[in-house]
């Protein structure tokens, strides 16, 4: 009777190991990281423009304004406020 308690003990423990396993390697076909970082997915993230001082930035790190439904990206407060001011200077 121990010994059936052994083997079902040790089918358990092998059983997990073999489904974090095949966990890992789901993740590792789907290009999903397992520490769940985003270091893929900012690889393929487009730089956007700050049309005021022309620097190039990540989206997700730019401040955003939205115009007429798009958003329109700025390195910094100034930027945005000299963006904003120009528009109301004249309107298009
Ligand atoms: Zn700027």
């Amino acid at each position: 009777m121990l010994r059936l308690i052994l083997f079902l003990v040790l089918a358990i423990i092998v059983g997990r190991a073999f489904w974090r396993l095949v966990d890992g390697i789901v993740a590792g076909v789907s290009g999903r990281p397992l520490d769940g970082s985003k270091t893929v997915a900012q690889q393929r993230v487009q730089m956007v423009r700050d049309p005021v001082c022309g620097t190039f930035l990540l989206p997700d790190r730019a401040l955003v304004l939205s115009v007429r439904g798009k958003p329109v990206f700025f390195c910094s407060d100034a930027c945005r406020d000299k963006y904003r001011a120009e528009r109301h200077a004249r309107p298009a």
